[in-house]
C-alpha cells in the first residue's frame, strides 16, 4: 500500500482501543459529521442475542463473561452488514476487527470491492480510568446517545437530551468484574492489531483521555485529511 487512497472508493476506518475508550461515542459523531456508517460489532452481536438467533445464541454466555465471540461468528455478521446498501457511504468500524485473524479476514472483504483501510485510529487511554468510564455509562434506548453518572448527565434526569424518550439503558456487561475480563481480552487478542496497523502504514494515534469536544476535533482534522 502506498499510503494514497482511491477516491472513487468508499473510506473505511477503524476506531481501535480498549472498551471504555469512547470508540462508540466518536463513531457516532464521526458519522453525523461525515456521513459515513458505524459498524459496531458489539451493537450487531446485542442485535442478535435480542433477536434470538442462532448466532446470537451462541454469543449471549461468552459477552456476559466479557469474553470475545468466535472470530466466525463476528466475521460473517460484519461481512452481512458490510454488503448492505447503506455501506457505499463509507464506514467507521468500531470494536472490529479485534483479532489478527479478524483484520486478515478484513483485509481480504475490502480487496474484494477494491477498497481499502484509510485509518485505524487508536484512541489512547489509561487502562485503570476505564473501569470507572464503563461502570457508570448509559444510553439512551430510542436513539443511542451515550451518557455517564460523572461525565455526562442528561439535562434532565431520565430523559435524553437529543430524542426526549425517557429509556435508558445500561448494558449487561458494564460491570467491574465484566469490565476486567474485557480489558484483559482486549491486551491479550487486539493490541497486537496496533502493530499490524502501524506496518501497514495507516495506524494514527489520539490521546482520548480528555474531554469528548477535544477528543471529537482531534479525530475529525484525522479523519478529514484521510478521506478528502
Ligand atoms: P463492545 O460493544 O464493542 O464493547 O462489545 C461487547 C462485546 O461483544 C465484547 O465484550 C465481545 O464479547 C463481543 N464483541 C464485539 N465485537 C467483537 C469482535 N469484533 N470480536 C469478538 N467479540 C466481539
Amino acid at each position: 500500500m502506498d499510503g494514497s487512497r482511491q477516491p472513487q472508493t468508499p473510506p473505511v476506518l477503524i476506531l481501535l482501543g480498549p472498551p471504555g475508550a469512547g470508540k462508540g461515542t466518536q463513531a457516532r459523531m464521526l458519522e453525523e459529521q461525515f456521513g459515513l456508517v458505524q459498524l459496531s460489532t458489539g451493537d450487531l452481536l446485542r442485535a442478535a442475542v435480542a433477536s434470538g438467533s442462532d448466532a446470537g445464541k451462541a454469543a449471549k454466555a461468552v459477552m456476559e463473561a466479557g469474553d470475545l465471540v468466535s472470530d466466525d461468528i463476528v466475521i460473517s455478521i460484519l461481512r452481512d452488514r458490510l454488503s448492505a446498501p447503506d455501506c457505499t457511504k463509507g464506514v467507521i468500524l468500531d470494536g472490529f476487527p479485534r483479532t489478527t485473524a479478524q483484520a486478515e479476514a478484513l483485509d481480504k472483504m475490502l480487496s474484494e470491492t477494491d477498497q481499502q483501510i484509510d485509518a485505524a485510529i487508536l484512541l489512547e487511554v489509561d487502562d485503570v480510568k476505564m473501569v470507572v468510564r464503563i461502570a457508570g455509562r448509559f444510553t439512551c434506548g430510542a436513539c443511542g446517545e451515550g451518557y455517564h453518572d460523572t461525565f455526562k448527565t442528561p439535562r434532565i434526569a431520565d430523559t435524553c437530551d437529543s430524542c426526549g424518550a425517557q429509556q435508558m439503558t445500561r448494558r449487561a456487561d458494564d460491570n467491574a468484574k465484566t469490565v476486567m475480563s474485557r480489558l484483559d481480552a482486549y491486551h491479550e487478542q487486539t493490541a497486537p492489531l496496533i502493530a499490524y496497523y502501524k506496518e501497514k502504514g495507516v495506524l494514527r494515534r489520539v490521546d482520548a483521555m480528555g474531554e469528548i469536544a477535544a477528543i471529537k476535533d482531534a479525530i475529525g482534522a484525522l479523519t478529514k485529511s484521510v478521506v478528502a
